[in-house]
């Protein structure tokens, strides 16, 4: 397998190095797929803050701060690897802004989104927004199988053991060790 340096300047991977059936090709560099999408989060948020926040800001300024944020240690979760962490950031990121702008809080200049991303309103928007995705994600996994049938949310762990045939248990499963 062939082995890429990451095209991208920030990339957190521990040896910069993509294997090519994991990239994306742009242009003649290949990148990490997590690296591209932090890469294109910062266009996006970039041009959104440009577009509807103010077009006078100084860019240099701004890119500086979108950096910090999703690059530095505000939003940094150790739980992740690093990169995994900076992608996190920088959808968040993207929602404190979309967010911001859909309910009308005012950013009325770059560094105001160091204030924004702490924001306790947006901070549970954006969990409330996760756990939506997550149960519909759920659901998704529940209705495969299942069909057109409407799910039924209780929970029955034996109900489909004899499916299989015979008499299925849990002791049989057990047991089954030692077979
Ligand atoms: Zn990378």
């Amino acid at each position: 397998m062939k082995h890429y340096k990451c095209g991208f300047s920030h990339c957190a991977h521990a040896d910069g190095k993509v294997p090519e059936n994991e990239a994306v090709k742009i242009g003649t560099r290949y990148w990490h797929k997590d690296c591209y999408e932090i890469s294109e989060t910062i266009k996006d948020i970039r041009e959104t803050y440009l577009d509807k926040i103010s077009s006078s800001v100084v860019v240099s300024a701004l890119n500086k701060i979108i950096n910090n944020i999703v690059f530095g240690k505000k939003l940094e979760n150790k739980k992740l690897t690093k990169a995994q962490s900076n992608l996190e950031a920088a959808r968040y990121l993207q929602f404190c802004i979309d967010y911001a702008l859909e309910h009308k809080i005012p950013i009325t200049h770059a560094p105001g989104l160091y204030y924004l991303i702490d924001n306790v309103r947006v901070k549970k928007a954006y969990e409330k927004k996760n756990e939506l995705e997550m149960q519909k994600e759920m659901k998704k996994q529940m209705d495969v199988g299942i069909e057109s049938k409407p799910v039924d949310t209780t929970v029955k762990p034996t109900a489909n053991f004899s499916a299989g045939g015979g008499n299925f248990g849990f002791g049989n499963i057990l047991g089954g060790m030692n077979e």
